[in-house]
């Protein structure tokens, strides 16, 4: 197989092992002579890897007892008018840190008011905004954690006097979160933890209930939790290979290993770019993402953008085209990105760096 350093935002680099019990559940699910994809979804057997998957989830999170792990189709992006649906009785307030905040936003106009507290997009939402007030009359406040796009992230569980709903799909188990300083966490498992078609929904149960509207039964939490997530067929595949990609982070040592890991290669990288003349990062250095890295050509070396594409791509490195809202690179360094693939990044930046200052 040809060697490529996969730096790509989403679907993103998954481990190998998941990958490989992948192929063989393909061909032979548990020796039943059947694929994984050709089994019933109400067989024993399907049902261990449904457990399975929504205990690991419960365990690397520290999941309390009072919340239910969702694993529905959809993806982040329908969570946008669900959420919404499920919880916006009156009004709700969101933070707007970048395009999937507006998104989520937009679809919320539709059940209620929608107070944005606070926006960072008059400056290319190159930052997390820090002075807001939430209001507490709000039926819940709703974050974005991780910026995929400008690569801002909020490090730490803010207090909320309201139910705090994160969109996590990017950040996702790729550091301790405090489940219970939020009601609702959601996000497509394409970014950090799965392939896409499957998307998590880890929801405090007693925030439900509240509305007062009609919710078609494909759109209602309350539904799908009763259906433990079986209401009607599920994601098989996805669920399989999240689950084995679970197993692996586990194995790892979980969230906490993790961290460390992906500090040490964010670390890495944010050093070389600060180092490197050539290259200057997009991001305020506190809200620096630890997941997807954005940086553009410094100051009088911008004609050599193109030049460095070349280069990368030269040496086997995959997706570090930034979005074309901010330009310039991005390289999205998810848990499953060895640190010997930035390290071949970095590597690469300074080489260029040689031929070009
Ligand atoms: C990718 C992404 C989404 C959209 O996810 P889909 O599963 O494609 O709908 C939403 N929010 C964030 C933060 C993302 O990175």
């Amino acid at each position: 197989m040809k060697t490529t350093y996969n730096f790509n935002a989403g679907p993103c680099i998954l481990p190998k092992e998941a990958i490989k019990t992948g192929i063989d559940a393909l061909q032979d699910f548990n020796n039943s002579g059947m694929s994984i994809v050709e089994i019933s979804h109400r067989s024993k057997d399907w049902e261990a890897v449904m457990n399975e998957c929504r205990a690991l989830w419960k365990e690397l999170l520290h999941i309390p007892d009072n919340y239910e792990v969702l694993f529905l189709g959809g993806g982040a992006s329908l969570q946008f008018c669900m959420v919404p649906m499920n919880l916006l009785n009156r009004k709700a307030a969101y933070l707007e840190t970048g395009v999937w905040a507006k998104k989520a936003i937009k679809e919320a106009k539709a059940f209620g008011e929608v107070v944005t507290v606070a926006s960072s997009a008059e400056s290319t939402f190159n930052h997390i905004p820090k002075d807001f007030n939430i209001p507490a009359d709000a039926d819940y406040f709703h974050i974005t954690t991780n910026n995929t796009i400008y690569g801002t992230e909020i490090h730490t569980d803010m207090d909320s006097p309201v139910p705090l709903v994160a969109d996590m799909s990017s950040d996702i188990m790729s550091r301790p979160v405090n489940v219970s300083k939020y009601a609702l966490i959601y996000g497509g498992a394409q970014k950090n933890v799965g392939p896409a078609g499957v998307t998590f929904v880890i929801i405090r149960k007693d925030i439900l209930g509240k509305v007062s509207r009609h919710i078609p039964s494909m759109l209602n939490y309350q539904i799908h939790i009763e259906g433990e997530s079986m209401f009607n067929t599920p994601p098989v595949f996805p669920i399989f290979i999240m689950t084995q990609t679970l197993k692996w982070l586990k194995k790892l040592g979980g969230v906490e290993a993790i961290r460390k890991i992906n500090r040490e290669k964010a670390d890495l990288l944010y050093g070389e770019i600060d180092r490197n003349p050539l290259f200057k990062g997009t991001a305020a250095k506190e809200d620096r993402s630890v997941m997807n890295v954005c940086f553009v050509m410094a100051p009088g070396y911008e004609s050599l953008e193109a030049g460095f594409m070349d280069f990368a791509k030269s040496r086997g490195m995959v997706g570090i085209k930034g979005h074309r809202s901010v330009g310039g690179f991005r390289a999205s360094i998810y848990n499953a990105c060895p640190k010997e693939n930035v390290q071949a990044l970095v590597n690469c930046m300074q080489e260029f760096e040689k031929t070009h200052k």
